[in-house]
Parts: structure tokens; C-alpha cells; sequence
């Protein structure tokens, strides 16, 4: 095991932040991690778990404590009944890598999730979601290693509390625990999910005949292409605010001001926003503030316009989060974690 002092974080999350962690390790196995973790020192030092890096933004110039890469590898069918495949994955696979796993196997329900960053560990964090999806539909189980007594523990979904881009693990577990292992359910007869976003205006554009996972996976991974910066070339985490639930009274008192507001019911009779909308009717969308900017494509999503510090793009967030209030009453919440 190798413990890196002063370890730049610059390629590790894609904002592309230049980050220096005091104490840096990637780990492949969770006895590894015992053993590290047995250690007074590194029980006791602040720590942050890092999987893609793809929903953090780096505030602090040096990361104080230890960052710890999860790269726990492995993916394989663990059982099997008459309607469900059970798959597990260690967390430091790539989420996409699972995707195409089950893909290859004909796997079905997590064909809507195609081409979200990161890896496995993380995506219970916020129950990732996208294209009417997510992962507490298809999920089964995850193992985690509990970094106060290093014993290993599995989590069921109701223990978890999946909510919207919500868990146990961003709340009252925070930084207790560190995910090794998600086992998924995915369906051996797939339930087709299309009516959400532009998935049948793309599987029309695309000419599919007969809608299947792969066709699905397909369409997804175009729109998401087209749509969506590629962090590789613009520094970005995705969304940066989620999307707010508001009573439906509110909603309709906005609708009668801004007819043209987006607004989606939910199951407890609230309204979900489009904070995208609200971002852009501030006129944010496609705005650079220094090194920091909003996505010309989607306002949801700020970028690094070259060589912003964590400080920079969180204050654009901040004035981002004033002028939402200011016009629509309404308080954002940022998705993407900060350190
Ligand atoms: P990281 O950024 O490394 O970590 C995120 C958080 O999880 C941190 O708090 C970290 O400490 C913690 N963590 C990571 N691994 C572990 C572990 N093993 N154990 C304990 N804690 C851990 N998200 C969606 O939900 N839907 C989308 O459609 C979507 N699209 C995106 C598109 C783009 C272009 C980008 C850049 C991001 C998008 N995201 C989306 C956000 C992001 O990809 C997901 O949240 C993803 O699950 C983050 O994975 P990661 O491994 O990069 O996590
Ligand atoms: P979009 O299709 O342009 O839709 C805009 C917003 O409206 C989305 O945020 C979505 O909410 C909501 N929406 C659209 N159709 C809906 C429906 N039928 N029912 C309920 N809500 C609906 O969004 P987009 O930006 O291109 O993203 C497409 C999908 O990928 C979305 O699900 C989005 O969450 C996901 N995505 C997530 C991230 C991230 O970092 N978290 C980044 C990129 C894309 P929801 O967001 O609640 O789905």
C-alpha cells in the first residue's frame, strides 16, 4: 500500500480543480482499507472518498486529511431466480462499464442510466437518476465497511433511504461508512421506459423498428452526447443544483406570472422544477464569469472555463443561487458535494 504526500487532484476530478491532497492512497480491496484504516492516525484523519470524481467540487486549495480512491474491481452474476439476474460490482468499476456488462448479458433496467460518470460506490450516494430511472429501482444491496469498528456491513434499499438524488449516505451516515460493493436486480424481461425527455423522438431519428435495452442504451448515450458537456474537454460535474419540489399552489402561483415555467407533478403532490429553466430565465445560460461558467447548452451545469479554482465556480453558484430567490421565490439546493 502506498500512501503519496502532497498528491495532485488535478486528473482525478472533472472539473479538472488543482486540488493537492496532504495524504493520497487508492485501495483495490476492503482488507486493504482495514488495514490502512487500523492505523490511529489515518482512523482519526479527516477523510474524503473518491471515486470518479465526477459530482465534487474542491473548495480548499489542499485537501486537508486523506483522500482515499476507491478502486475495489469485479463484476459478476452472484444469483439468479426466475425473473431477476443479481449483479455484483465493486465499487471502483466504472457505472458505464456496468451498464455495458449488463447489456452484453442482456440484462434488463439500467439501460436509461447509460453513460453517467463515475463508478459504482458512488452511485447510491444520491441514488443516481436519469431518463425516469433510478438506481433504488434496480438496486438489491451494497456492502460497506464501517471506518469506526472496520466491520463490514450490508445495506438493504428501505436502510439506504433512496429519496430524489438522496440517501442515508449524504445525511446521518455521512462519511461513516465506505461502499465496496451495489448489488443490482435487473429484470431478465425488460420493462421498456421511453416516454421521458427526447429517448422516442431519438429512437425515431435513429430509425429503430423494435425498441430494445441496447436501442435504448443507444438513443440515451446520443441525446446525452449531444446535450452535455464531455468533461474530458470542458470541466463540469453534471447538474449542479437539483431540481426543487415545490407545493403545488406554488407552482400554479408561478405559472400565473411565468406561463411558460416547467413543472412536473410528483406521487406526494408537489411539483418538481425545472431548475434548468429557472437558471436560464435569470439569464445565466451560457454566461462566463471569469474562469467559471454556465453550459451553453444546459444551465444546469456550470464548467470550468479553463482554469477556475473550486472557490470561483461555488461563488458563481452562490450568485446563481441569489438570483433564483430573488425571481422565483425559490431556493435551489446544490447536487454536487463540496470539499
Ligand atoms: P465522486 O464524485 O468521486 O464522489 C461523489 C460523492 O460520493 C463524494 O461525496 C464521495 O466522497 C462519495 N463516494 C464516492 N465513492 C464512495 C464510496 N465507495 N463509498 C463512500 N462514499 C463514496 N448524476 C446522476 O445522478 N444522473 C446523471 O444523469 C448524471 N449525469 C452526469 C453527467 C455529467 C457530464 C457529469 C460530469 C456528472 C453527471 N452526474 C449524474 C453526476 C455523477 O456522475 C454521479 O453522481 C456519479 O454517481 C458520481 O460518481 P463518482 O464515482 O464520480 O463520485
Ligand atoms: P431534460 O430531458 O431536458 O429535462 C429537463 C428536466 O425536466 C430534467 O431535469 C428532468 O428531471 C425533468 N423531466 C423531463 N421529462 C420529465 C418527465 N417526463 N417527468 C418528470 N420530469 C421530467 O433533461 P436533461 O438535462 O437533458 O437530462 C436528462 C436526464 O439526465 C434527466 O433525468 C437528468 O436528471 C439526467 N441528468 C442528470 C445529471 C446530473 O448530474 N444529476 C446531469 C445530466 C443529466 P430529472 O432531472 O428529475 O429527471
Amino acid at each position: 500500500m502506498i500512501i503519496l504526500r502532497d498528491h495532485p487532484l488535478y486528473n482525478l476530478n472533472t472539473f479538472g480543480i488543482k486540488a493537492i491532497a496532504n495524504y493520497f492512497t487508492e485501495l483495490t480491496s476492503a482488507e486493504e482499507m482495514k488495514e490502512l484504516l487500523h492505523h490511529e492516525s489515518y482512523k482519526t484523519m479527516p477523510k474524503l472518498i473518491l471515486g470518479g470524481g465526477s459530482n465534487l467540487l474542491l473548495i480548499q486549495e489542499n485537501i486537508n486529511g486523506l483522500v482515499l480512491k476507491n478502486s475495489i474491481h469485479g463484476i459478476s452474476k452472484v444469483k439468479e431466480d426466475r425473473d431477476y439476474v443479481y449483479v455484483r460490482a465493486g465499487a471502483g468499476e466504472s457505472w458505464h462499464g456496468l451498464v455495458s456488462y449488463c447489456l452484453q448479458h442482456n440484462y434488463a433496467g439500467v439501460e436509461n442510466l447509460s453513460l453517467i460518470p463515475g463508478n459504482v460506490g458512488a452511485a447510491p450516494m444520491q441514488n443516481i437518476g436519469a431518463y425516469g430511472v433510478e438506481l433504488k429501482d434496480v438496486f438489491s444491496e451494497l456492502e460497506a465497511l464501517n471506518i469506526n469498528d472496520l466491520k463490514m456491513e450490508i445495506f438493504n434499499s428501505a436502510q439506504c433511504r433512496f429519496g430524489y438524488r438522496e440517501s442515508v449516505f449524504k445525511h446521518e451516515l455521512k462519511d461513516r461508512y465506505i461502499i465496496t460493493s451495489v448489488t443490482l436486480r435487473l429484470n431478465k424481461v425488460p420493462r421498456f421506459n421511453t416516454s421521458y425527455g427526447a429517448i422516442t423522438q431519438e429512437l425515431e431519428s435513429m430509425g429503430v423498428q423494435e425498441v430494445s435495452i441496447a436501442a435504448i442504451s443507444a438513443a440515451v448515450c446520443n441525446i446525452r452526447r449531444s446535450k452535455l458537456p464531455d468533461p474530458a474537454k470542458i470541466g463540469n460535474a453534471g447538474s449542479f443544483f437539483k431540481n426543487p419540489e415545490v407545493k403545488t399552489e406554488k407552482y400554479n402561483a408561478l405559472k400565473s406570472v411565468f406561463p411558460s415555467i416547467v413543472g412536473y407533478p410528483l406521487e406526494n403532490g408537489n411539483t418538481k422544477l425545472a431548475a434548468g429553466w429557472l437558471i436560464e430565465q435569470c439569464g445565466w445560460k451560457g454566461k462566463i464569469i471569469g474562469n467559471a461558467g454556465v453550459h451553453k447548452l444546459q444551465a444546469l451545469v456550470l464548467i470550468n472555463n479553463g482554469n477556475a479554482s473550486g472557490k470561483e465556480i461555488y461563488e458563481l453558484s452562490r450568485q446563481i443561487l441569489d438570483s433564483v430567490l430573488e425571481k422565483f421565490g425559490v431556493t435551489l439546493e446544490r447536487e454536487v458535494n463540496i470539499y
